[in-house]
């Protein structure tokens, strides 16, 4: 196998020649990389045409990556669904109690106990801030988890909404920064981007060394990747 960084009409690509029939275009979610691997005998110029031919669908897969499609338009009520690692499940509203919580089970969804008259902004706040302690309690046996095999220590994550980004990593300050939708994704989802972000610790960039660790830590991180990127 032999792999090269190429750089196309302005664009970063990683080729890779393997023992593959086939030309195989990828453009991953978690960072807009793109990736081509192709047959031991493919000559640099039919590589070049290719990604050339494939051009506008790269940019358009890359930006429906950044700016990812707006979720679709929530109100809030009885029976509409929502995202909860991976799955839908309708929502319920129960109303009158003092204070307001979620209630979650797996057959009978998601209910958020509010008070009278609750607007679709209440809801909304209650429930994303059940996402974000749904997804804070699961990040701290990742870290548990992942510290000792990478080696490095997180000095803190934080959680916010992010348009562009499933997770940043601030390397000074060994900081991870979590987009709170990745509740929305299956559990394997959050703890790709957690092992992305922490192997940043290791190496900054999306060096081939990255990928190598990545490769080694997550063989099968490419297939959650593609998990990603399904609504
Ligand atoms: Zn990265």
């Amino acid at each position: 196998m032999k792999k090269e960084h190429i750089t196309v009409s302005g664009l970063q690509v990683e080729v890779w020649w393997k023992a593959v029939k086939r030309i195989n275009l990828v453009v991953y979610a978690a960072d807009g990389r793109v990736r081509i691997s192709v047959p031991f005998s493919t000559a640099m110029s039919r590589v070049k045409e290719t990604i050339e031919a494939r051009m506008l669908w790269i940019r358009a897969q890359q930006s429906m990556f950044r700016e990812r499609k707006p979720t679709m338009q929530l109100h809030y009520i009885p029976g509409e669904r929502h995202l909860f690692l991976g799955k839908q499940y309708p929502l319920y509203i129960a109303e009158g109690g003092r204070r307001h919580f979620v209630c979650f089970d797996q057959l009978a969804g998601i209910t958020l106990h509010v008070r009278r008259k609750s607007s679709a902004q209440q809801r909304q706040n209650l429930l994303l801030k059940w996402y974000r302690e749904q997804l804070t309690l699961r990040v701290s046996p990742l870290l548990e988890k992942w510290q000792p095999r990478i080696g490095k220590e997180v000095a803190e994550f934080r959680i916010k909404r992010m348009k562009t980004r499933w997770g940043t990593c601030n390397i000074r300050k060994q900081r991870i920064w979590l987009n709170l939708e990745l509740i929305k994704k299956p559990e394997r989802c959050l703890e790709y981007i957690l092992v992305h972000e922490m192997v940043h610790l290791l190496e900054p960039g999306h060096t081939e060394k990255f990928y190598a660790h990545l490769d080694a830590f997550m063989p099968e991180w490419r297939d959650i990747d593609l998990l990603l990127k399904q609504e």
